[in-house]
């Protein structure tokens, strides 16, 4: 009998379904195929900073006017303090690299929802390319399709620049070191690294949850 598609979708329901589908090929990939739409209309889910644990998605909302307290006021922040988490990098591995270094950090990008993340190569010239200058399809934290896609590890560009090297004295880092650390902090389909993020931190449910009092926690380091 054919499995059923999930009514309710956070992300690890629907990517246990099609870990079902996979584990059940051959029959269940043309399943997959016509049920991948559906799940995917079921809507996305946000994924974290490795280095804050914030949202990168502008699914935030701000609103003067509301009375319930899931949302932020509007009294406090603005829509252009928000900016700032939509700009991300990304570390990852290039396992096949001959350099004695794997690792690599993207150029800035964004965060496509389902998981996936659209960056630009950067000037690290560890970032794996193909001969058309093209690069891999990144999954954040987990690949959702359990086929080909590598992980990287998301964070934002701020974060990486205020905080990160800002630890390290803006001195050369061991990017072989931070991956081999995330590597360990992370929990297969979690959206997250398993880290005390202090409150809020990431939710484990599908999106971020915006709470009046806690719009501060929203502003940049670059604007306290
Ligand atoms: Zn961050």
């Amino acid at each position: 009998m054919l499995p059923t598609p999930p009514s309710w979708q956070p992300a690890s329901t629907a990517t246990f379904f099609i870990k079902v589908c996979l584990d059940q090929q051959p029959i269940y990939r043309s399943f997959l195929k016509t049920y991948g739409e559906i799940i995917a209309d079921m809507g996305g889910w946000d994924v974290y900073c490795a280095i804050c644990g914030s949202t990168f998605n502008s699914r935030l909302s701000v609103d003067s006017d509301d009375e319930t307290d899931l949302t932020y006021s509007g009294e406090v922040i603005g829509e252009s303090d928000l900016q700032w988490l939509q700009t991300l990098r990304a570390l990852g591995l290039s396992t096949d690299s001959p350099e004695e270094r794997k690792s690599f950090i993207t150029g800035q990008g964004v965060y496509d929802d389902h998981g996936m993340i659209s960056v630009a190569p950067g000037d690290d010239p560890h970032v794996p390319i193909d001969e058309r200058g093209q690069m891999p399809l990144w999954s954040a934290y987990h690949d959702p399709t359990y086929e080909v896609n590598p992980i990287v590890f998301p964070f934002h560009e701020v974060c990486y620049k205020d905080i990160l090297l800002s630890c390290f004295k803006y001195e050369k880092i061991n990017t072989d070191v931070i991956y081999a650390i995330c590597e360990e902090s992370r929990e297969d389909q979690l959206p997250r690294l398993m880290l005390d993020y202090g409150n809020p931190g990431p939710p484990y449910e599908q999106y971020w949850e915006c709470r009046k009092g806690e719009e501060v926690t929203r502003i940049s380091t670059q604007q306290k």
